[in-house]
C-alpha cells in the first residue's frame, strides 16, 4: 500500500515537472514552423571574452568591452535548460513554447543572430548545444502580452 502511494506521488509530481512554466494569461496556442539552434553560456555561444583583469566582457557589438554577467539572460534570469532566446519583437519575454524533443521553454533571452522565426535553446553544456545542431520544427507557442 505504501508503495502504491509512493508511485502515485511520483507520477503526479513528474506530471507537474513536464511543464514548469505557467501559460501567459489569455494566450492562445499557435503553431509556428521555426528554425531552432542550441546555445550555452560559453564564450563562443554568447560572444564574450575576458579582459586583462580576467573579467568577462562583451566581445563585440554596442556593449563591446562592457562587463557581462555570464549565465544571466537579457531578462535578468538565470539561464537554465528551458531558457529560450528569441526575437522579442515577435515573441516577447515570458512567451512559453513547446519544442518537440526539447520540451517546454520560456523566452528570457535574446541573441545577435536570433531574428524572426529562429529560436535558440539553452543547454547546460556546449556539447549538448552542438549535438542539437540546427533543426526546423513545428513549435507550439503561447505568446506573452506586451
Ligand atoms: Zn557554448
Amino acid at each position: 500500500m505504501k508503495n502504491l502511494i509512493f508511485i502515485v506521488l511520483v507520477v503526479l509530481l513528474s506530471g507537474c515537472a513536464t511543464r514548469r512554466y505557467a501559460i501567459p494569461r489569455n494566450a492562445q496556442a499557435r503553431i509556428y514552423t521555426m528554425e531552432t539552434t542550441g546555445y550555452c553560456k560559453c564564450k563562443k555561444c554568447c560572444g564574450w571574452k575576458r579582459n586583462w583583469l580576467f573579467q568577462p566582457v562583451y566581445a563585440s557589438g554596442p556593449n563591446k568591452g562592457k562587463r557581462k554577467k555570464v549565465g544571466i539572460t537579457a531578462a535578468g534570469t538565470k539561464a537554465k535548460p528551458g531558457t529560450l532566446a528569441a526575437d522579442i519583437r515577435y515573441f516577447p519575454f515570458g512567451t512559453v513554447m513547446y519544442i518537440p524533443q526539447y520540451g517546454y521553454g520560456r523566452v528570457e533571452d535574446i541573441g545577435g543572430g536570433i531574428k524572426g522565426m529562429h529560436i535558440d535553446l539553452y543547454f547546460r553544456t556546449h556539447e549538448e548545444a552542438l549535438q542539437w545542431g540546427r533543426r526546423n520544427t513545428k513549435v507550439k507557442v503561447w505568446k506573452a502580452g506586451r
